[in-house]
C-alpha cells in the first residue's frame, strides 16, 4: 500500500499542498478528473490531537529547546509528514 492519500479511483497521488489546506473543499484528480474532498472532520481531529499534544506539553518541555514555542515548531514540523500519511481523499 502506498504511503499518503492516493485518488480511489486511479490511485494517482494526490498533491501535497491539497491534503494540507483546502480541507473540505473538492478538487479534480489530475488524472482521472474523478471529483475527490479531503474530509474536513479528519483534518479537524488531526489538528485537535496535535493542539492537546501542545497545550499538554508546553509546560514539560525543555527550556533550552526552545521551551512552547521550541515544541510548537518541534508539532508542526513533525505533523505536516504524518497529517499528510494519515490523510485518506473520498471521491464526492
Ligand atoms: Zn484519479
Amino acid at each position: 500500500m502506498a504511503l499518503g492519500p492516493t485518488c480511489p479511483n486511479c490511485a494517482a497521488r494526490v498533491p501535497f499542498l491539497r491534503t494540507q489546506f483546502n480541507f473540505g473543499r473538492t478538487f479534480a484528480c489530475r488524472r482521472c478528473d474523478q471529483a475527490l474532498v479531503v474530509p474536513r472532520f479528519q483534518a479537524f481531529v488531526i489538528g485537535m490531537g496535535l493542539t492537546l499534544i501542545f497545550l499538554f506539553g508546553r509546560h514539560d518541555f525543555p527550556p533550552e529547546w526552545g521551551g512552547g514555542l521550541g515544541l510548537l515548531v518541534l508539532i508542526v514540523a513533525v505533523s505536516l509528514p504524518v497529517s499528510w500519511a494519515l490523510t485518506a481523499v473520498k471521491r464526492v
